[in-house]
């Protein structure tokens, strides 16, 4: 793996810290559920994401996802991914199934994954553990390094 600048205790408070600042920034007049996210990169890097929400209902973006393409556009391998949300059913509030498909593609089976809640009470988890069967097949990170051509494999 990568080396890291950062210990890992370090990296995981930084992460859970920016996504509840993340979480601020929530637009979401209707659900009145406000998220946040935050992606670290596998260099430290630092990509905040909010829950963008509309009139048009199915057009609301949750903030992982918001994180996670902005991550594709920097070329930023994710390596630790943080929610931050009120509880949902007294639980922790983890990412959506579509937000962990995305994060599976964008990231691999090894990105850790923080639910945050209010208080900053949190649990760690990989994504491996959360969505362990789910179809796989490349990973953004190693397309940006020529590591692998999407067109050429099989599934
Ligand atoms: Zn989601």
């Amino acid at each position: 793996m990568t080396a890291e600048k950062t210990p890992r205790h370090a990296k995981l408070a930084r992460a859970i810290e920016l996504a509840r600042s993340a979480r601020e920034a929530s637009y979401s007049p209707y659900s009145d559920f406000p998220m946040g996210a935050a992606v670290i990169g596998t260099h430290d890097e630092e990509i905040l994401g909010a829950l963008v929400e509309n009139v048009s209902l199915g057009l609301a973006m949750c903030s992982e996802r918001v994180a996670l393409f902005n991550a594709v556009t920097q070329r930023i391998v994710p390596d630790v991914l943080a929610l931050c949300s009120q509880r949902t059913d007294d639980g922790l509030t983890f990412p959506c199934g579509a937000c962990l498909q995305v994060a599976l593609e964008v990231a691999g089976n090894d990105l850790t994954v923080v639910a945050v809640d209010l208080d900053g009470d949190h649990e760690v988890l990989t994504l491996s553990e959360l969505l362990p069967r789910a179809p796989h097949r490349h990973t953004a990170a190693d397309h940006f390094s020529g590591a692998e051509n999407p067109g050429d494999s099989e599934v």
